[in-house]
């Protein structure tokens, strides 16, 4: 069991690094610092589900900007210097869904910490890296161990997060 505990993880972090270097390599910000206003937004009550993917998520918020319309995560804490991966993941997971069920493409999504927001774009290349990143977790999942510890931090960094059902925030 722990080797596969060692692999799940070895996986997962190099799932994250190749997804920062698909980021960097194509010069792309991990988020921009914005100003967003959400009071007197009511939160997304539904869940959204895109069947082609097989994926569910509920943003906080959605709002409409223009003809697009922008997905809202909120976050409790204080804002890193850049978002966490796995923050950059659930928004664009976020952004597909959008995309899939709304039928517009979000040009960016938000991360709202405590103390900051976050645009995270939505470009071709953090899609595809979704794409990818969903694939392996796919087949991955079904060998999940039980979590084996009680560190948000860690689950945080984790790129099995998305599919996880044990995540602490
Ligand atoms: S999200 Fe947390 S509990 Fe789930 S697999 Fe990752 S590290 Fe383990």
């Amino acid at each position: 069991m722990l080797w596969i505990a060692g692999f799940l993880l070895l996986a997962g972090l190099v799932l994250i690094w190749v997804s920062h270097r698909r980021r960097t390599a194509a010069g792309l910000p991990p988020g921009r610092v914005i100003y967003i206003d959400t009071t007197g937004l009511g939160r997304l009550e539904q869940a959204l589900y895109d069947p082609h993917t097989d994926l569910t998520g509920r943003p906080d918020y959605l709002v409409r900007k223009g003809g697009t319309i922008i997905p809202v995560e909120v976050k409790s804490g204080r804002a890193p210097a850049v978002p966490y991966p796995s923050h950059v993941h659930q928004i664009a997971a976020y952004c597909l869904l959008v995309e899939a069920t709304q039928g517009v493409r979000p040009p960016y999504g938000v991360i709202r910490y405590a103390n900051r927001a976050y645009a995270v774009d939505y470009t071709p290349a953090l899609k595809e890296g979704l794409l990818e990143t969903l694939a392996e977790m796919r087949r991955a999942e079904r060998h999940l161990p039980d979590r084996s510890h009680d560190s948000p931090a860690r689950c945080r960094a984790c790129g099995y997060r998305e599919v996880c059902d044990q995540p602490l925030d």
